[in-house]
């Protein structure tokens, strides 16, 4: 029987569209060699451009496509010229985390062989940054209080979010010590020596990890994270964090992988997901086809993933896990990739050698016909 799944797509703005229109095609190019599981696609606008033509930033009905939809891919939002009243930016990728209770931001950091990164590695690196994504000192987002002489923004942590964050990053080790990928070790990121509000997020951290004898948990202090992710990042395997800290580890780490161009996420929720680049809208090179796709379509990859774990079908599994692999070949050879990775294709050409590594691994594992 094959099962269908609803992705409601946002191609957002500036580079958006160009980075999303590959990437579907690539979707489809794996879901139509299955006959377990097939992918519809439905367009939903949002985004800078979308309020500046209709005053609308998410506009309730793509609001409700996403809502009922299986997973939601989405590509960059915002603009600076375009801004609310108050000065702020349109983000309704922020919004929508908010708004579909995506509590658990999803940030690998995966270093492979031949791939540039200002460190000089032995090993390759593969992580993943788990970031709360609900509050924190997101928490009181445009409706922090300032006066002339002073200025206050609230930090929240409740015991709900963060005890199905916690949850959520034991389950995501205890996956990746089953596929091989990491040794089964969660490591709680805060500033527990300092503020009571993470010695709670600490001790709740604490609770959950008593569940789990199988797996090794530990702590670290942020400022020390920040440098042993630049000394020795090989060492990490799960790490999980409040908002504001994992919004700028996630960058951190997206440097240690070269850029934002490869830096994928998910945000993911109990009925929700979404999975979409780190980068924004990049304005600066919009329009003119040389947009880096790689973080796109390693987001479009941990969604197959996602997918394939929560309906328990392998093959999307094994889809999301060729795509990352087809990624990696096309960076190491190195003469198809974005200029920004040193390379001269343009987007289309760079996805169009993701599908040539595909359709390589796909033969290379047709088993022989006997003579
Ligand atoms: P940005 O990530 O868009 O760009 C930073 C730099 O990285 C630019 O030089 C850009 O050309 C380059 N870059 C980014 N993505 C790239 C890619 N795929 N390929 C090649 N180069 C790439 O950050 P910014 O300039 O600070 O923000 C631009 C807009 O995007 C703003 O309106 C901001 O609010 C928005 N934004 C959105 C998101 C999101 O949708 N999640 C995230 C960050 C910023």
């Amino acid at each position: 029987m094959t099962q269908n799944f609803e992705i409601a797509v946002f191609d957002g703005d500036g580079i958006g569209p160009e980075i999303m229109g590959p990437t579907v095609d690539l979707l489809r190019a794996l879901a139509e060699r299955r006959s377990d599981y097939s992918l519809s696609f439905i367009n939903v606008p949002a985004g800078a451009s979308h309020y500046a033509q209709t005053g609308e930033s998410l506009p309730e009905a793509s609001l409700d496509v996403a809502r009922k939809s299986d997973a939601i891919l989405l590509s960059a939002m915002g603009l600076p010229s375009v801004r609310y009243e108050d000065g702020t930016e349109i983000s309704p990728q922020i919004e929508l985390r908010k708004k579909l209770q995506l509590y658990a931001g999803v940030r690998p950091v995966r270093i492979a062989k031949g791939q540039r990164t200002p460190l000089k590695l032995q090993d390759e690196v593969d992580f993943v940054l788990v970031r709360e994504s609900t509050e924190g000192l997101f928490y009181s987002q445009g409706a922090g209080e300032v006066t002339h002489t002073e200025a206050r923004e609230t930090l929240r942590i409740t015991r709900d979010t963060s005890e199905k964050l916690f949850k959520f990053s034991f389950e995501l080790a205890k996956q990746r010590k089953a596929s091989g990928r990491g040794p089964g070790r969660v490591t709680c990121v805060d500033k527990a020596n300092v503020f009571r509000a993470f010695a709670f997020f600490r001790s709740i951290f604490d609770e959950e990890a008593a569940k789990h004898p199988e797996l090794t948990a530990d702590h670290a202090y942020v400022d020390a994270t920040a440098l042993w992710m630049v000394e020795k990042p090989q060492t990490f395997d799960v790490m999980v964090t409040e908002n504001m800290f994992g919004d700028i580890l996630s960058d951190l780490g997206a440097g240690l992988m070269g850029g934002l161009g490869l830096a994928p996420s998910a945000d993911i929720g109990d009925d929700h997901a979404v999975f979409q680049p780190c980068h924004g809208s990049a304005p600066d090179i919009a329009g003119q086809g040389i947009a880096n796709p790689f973080a796109m379509v390693l987001s479009a990859a941990m969604m197959l993933e996602w997918l394939g774990i929560n309906h328990n079908i392998q093959s999307m599994i094994d889809d999301g896990n060729a795509l990352r692999l087809a990624v990696e070949a096309v960076i190491e050879d190195g003469s198809k990739t974005t200029r920004d990775l040193g390379g001269k294709s343009d987007t289309r050409g760079a996805c169009a050698a993701v599908l040539e590594q595909l359709s390589c691994a796909s033969l290379s594992e047709q088993k022989p016909v006997p003579a």
